[in-house]
């Protein structure tokens, strides 16, 4: 209620005017990735054992579900989500949540998280016999539900963040990227069906041939 309110048009200027870059920049230094608007979480800290990261989970969301380029999921990362601004608001304010990056629908980036520092963004999880994946990953959330198709521009955003991983932590590599329905089977669906996981795996292949 304090709160300052939402701007009236959910448009936002991101300074992209058309298709993201085609490729990123990361600095291993700092953990942060270029071009992003860089947007620190507090919902975050230091990974456990100080490893690098390991393997990549895909999720994805909307605020309120179905309806994209509001400033929500900004606010939902930040602790700033008013609960009066909708009713399904009211259930996931206190959450506290995060991701590395967020893949909005014009695919521009949003970092929230340094890459060296734990995101929240997995909870209760595994993969391959691992458990506690927010420890050793890298949480991308791509602004979208499971069954409606991704924008060409998220698919490009990705494929370019992915590479540009790949290419920084010598830990990472194709086989190391999950969605959160796999590490999290029975409780998460997302990125869901929709996910064209071949278009994302022909896309770093054809970017980043020694990754295979
Ligand atoms: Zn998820």
């Amino acid at each position: 209620m304090s709160k300052s309110a939402p701007p009236k048009s959910p448009q936002r200027s991101t300074g992209l005017s058309s298709a993201p870059p085609s490729s990123y920049t990361i600095d291993c230094s700092n953990g942060l990735i270029h071009p992003a608007d860089q947007i620190p979480s507090p919902n975050q800290d230091a990974r456990p054992d100080g490893a690098d990261p390991a393997l990549i989970v895909l999720h994805s969301i909307s605020l309120p579900p179905g309806d994209f380029g509001g400033p929500y999921i900004e606010q939902l990362f930040t602790n700033q989500l008013d609960p009066d601004e909708h009713s399904y608001f009211a259930g996931i304010h206190k959450l506290q949540l995060s991701a590395h990056i967020l893949i909005r629908r014009d695919g521009s980036l949003v970092q929230f998280v340094p890459f060296g520092r734990r995101a929240w963004h997995a909870g209760e999880s595994g993969f391959r016999g691992v458990p506690a994946c927010n420890d050793y990953s890298i949480g991308i959330e791509i602004e979208g539900e499971d069954r409606l198709e991704y924008s060409d521009h998220q698919y490009s955003a990705l494929v370019g963040a992915v590479a540009a991983l790949i290419g920084a932590y010598s830990e990472l590599n194709v086989r190391h990227i999950a969605g959160h329905c796999d590490v999290a089977p029975g409780r998460k669906t997302d990125p869901g069906p929709a996910f064209d996981w071949l278009r994302l795996y022909d896309g770093i292949a054809s970017r980043n041939p020694d990754s295979e």
